[in-house]
């Protein structure tokens, strides 16, 4: 990745990291906003019919009193008292009477002479109560009420009552209505009443009409329904409101992300100039990993595994750098300092060790370079290395400009350079092109070892890997043995060698020859 790419990669993902989250956000804070307006809406349109309820309740209540108490006059002192105690018990009733034709007779205010006129009865509901729903008494002036005959008695209640609850947002719509006429009888704020056509034969539905949320509710007891309706003109400030913090934090995580991204982006690029200064400092280092012969469990060689420890202490992983010095084309400075390294370790080694190996891992673009040949001879010069004492690894990749690396390989050989195909199984091999190699031992990849004695789809591979080396006449060794039960396994299946934790991790040359057996106890 160049600078100019780099940057504009950095700007789209900031880009994307404000804009994605702050219209995530919004978008759910606007569904969010709507469940809970239309859960806000029900609740108001419940407790309007819960209140219209209750008053239901009180009314046929009390009427039923006064119709079981009822006997000879219907406005004697008795009835009288009984419907002041209705009254006083009933905190929704404002007055409870004998209607005789279209006049209140008497009620618990008292007996009202020749009766006072109440009008016609506006409709008579289902469950055979006559209402009337707009009726002004003389002695409340001003106030409209409701009055809900039954048997001959009548209740008398405020109109606004069920609808008159406070609300903690204004604008909100209430209304009571009568399902079985289609009727609002109560309504305060903007009411349609097609909203009332919704429900049909549900007891409760929510909808979205005309800039409101809307909740219609029905009761199952009385011809009463209640409606309740918000405008959106709240959602859309609620999403406002979310909006104004959402944006600001959007653009803030954004930018740290995008910083991020860039000086990522900076590190990765400035790398192949660190790696270089590294060189120079000697940054790097070699561990060493031992190979052991799976019959004996002796020690006969060990992969020389590159370290780098940054001035701070840090350790950056060969995973990551040798990547970052493939790509930049700084590998094979590395592999000449692994060799030069290995140059000053191993003199002393062959003599003690004639029968240990240095196993060198070399990149790809390292077996295209004659170079890599002139290195590794001089240090096999350098070294008193004898046949068999230093062995290169490569990974299919390294072979598949196939004529150029078969002639080097076959001068490595010729050398007494032994020659391992690394990380076998995880490439794009094929066999008619390791035919075309002379080569000396396949290493079993890890991730097929780790598939050993489990029940992965993929734990036959290394059976068919070992047969295939087997066939081409190579010597194995697996990598990355961690349980004594694989090494059995690979041992009971003709793998001569193995490396991994089991045996042991890779460590300091130092540990290494202290640990391999003097020439005197070999
Ligand atoms: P690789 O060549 O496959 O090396 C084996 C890796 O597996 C090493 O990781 C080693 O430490 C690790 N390993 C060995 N046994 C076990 C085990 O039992 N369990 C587990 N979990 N891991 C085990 P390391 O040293 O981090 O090297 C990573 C890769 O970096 C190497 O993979 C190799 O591709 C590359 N590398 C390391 N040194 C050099 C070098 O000098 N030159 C080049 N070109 N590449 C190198
Ligand atoms: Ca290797
Ligand atoms: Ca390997």
């Amino acid at each position: 990745m160049n600078k100019k790419t780099a940057t504009a990669f950095a700007l789209v993902i900031a880009a994307l990291a404000i804009a994605a989250p702050t219209f995530l956000a919004i978008h759910l804070a606007k569904k969010e906003g709507l469940h809970a307006e239309t859960g806000r809406a029900l609740a108001y349109a419940r407790d309007v019919l819960h209140r219209s309820n209750s008053t239901a309740d009180q009314i046929y209540s009390g009427i039923k009193r006064l119709t079981e108490a009822r006997s000879g006059d219907p406005c004697s002192d008795a009835s009288l008292e009984l419907m002041r105690q209705i009254d006083i018990s009933s905190s929704y009733i404002q007055a409870i009477g004998y209607v005789s034709g279209e006049r209140l007779m008497c009620s618990s205010l008292g007996r009202h002479g020749e009766g006072l006129y109440l009008g016609p009865v506006d409709l008579v509901t289902s469950t055979g109560s006559a209402l009337r729903t707009r009726v002004e008494l003389p002695f409340a002036k001003g106030n409209s009420f409701i009055v809900v005959e039954r048997a001959g008695y009548a209740a008398i209640v405020h109109r606004d009552l069920p609808i008159d609850t406070t609300t903690s947002e204004k604008d909100v719509s209430l209304a009571t209505f009568t399902p079985d006429n289609r009727q609002i009888r109560t309504s305060r704020g903007f009411v349609k009443p097609k909203w009332m056509d919704v429900l049909g034969d549900r007891p409760e539905a929510t909808f979205f009409d005309s800039g409101y949320v809307v909740a219609v509710v029905k009761s199952n007891r009385y011809a009463t329904g209640a409606i309740a309706a918000l405008p959106v003109a709240h959602l859309e400030q609620r999403t406002r409101d979310v909006a104004m913090w959402l944006v600001p934090i959007g653009i803030l995580a954004g930018t740290v992300l995008a910083l991020a991204v860039l000086y990522l982006a900076k590190l990765q690029l400035a790398m192949p100039a660190v790696i270089r200064a590294a060189l120079k400092r000697n940054e790097f280092f070699l561990v060493y990993q031992p190979i052991v012969e799976l019959k004996s469990g002796k020690w006969v060689g060990a992969e020389a595994l590159i370290r780098w420890r940054r001035p701070d202490g840090e350790m950056v992983r060969p995973d990551i750098f040798i990547q970052v010095a493939e790509d930049s084309g700084l590998i094979q400075l590395i592999t000449e300092r692994v060799i030069g390294i290995i140059g000053r370790d191993a003199s002393n080694l062959f003599k003690r060790h004639p029968d240990f190996h240095i196993a060198i891992n070399l990149s790809a673009a390292d077996l295209q370079s004659r170079r890599t040949v002139e290195l590794l001879h001089r240090l096999a010069g350098e070294t008193g290395a004898g046949p068999g004492n230093l062995l290169v690894e490569a990974t299919e990749r390294g072979f598949l400009n196939a004529d150029v690396a078969r002639v080097l390989v076959r001068e490595l050989r010729a050398g007494g350079i032994r020659v391992a195909i690394d990380d076998f199984g995880t490439g794009y091999s094929s066999l008619s092109y390791l035919e075309a190699f002379e080569l000396d031992f396949l290493k079993i990849d890890k991730s097929f070892v780790d598939t050993v004695g489990t029940e992965a789809a993929t734990s036959q591979v290394v059976l068919h890997i070992i047969e295939m080396a087997k066939g081409l006449k190579l010597e194995m060794i697996a990598e990355g043995v961690e349980q004594e039960s694989q090494a059995q396994f690979l041992r009971d299946r003709g793998v001569q060698f193995a490396q991994g934790w089991l045996f042991g991790k890779p460590m300091a040359l130092a540990d290494l020859v202290g640990r391999l057996p003097g020439p005197a106890d070999a």
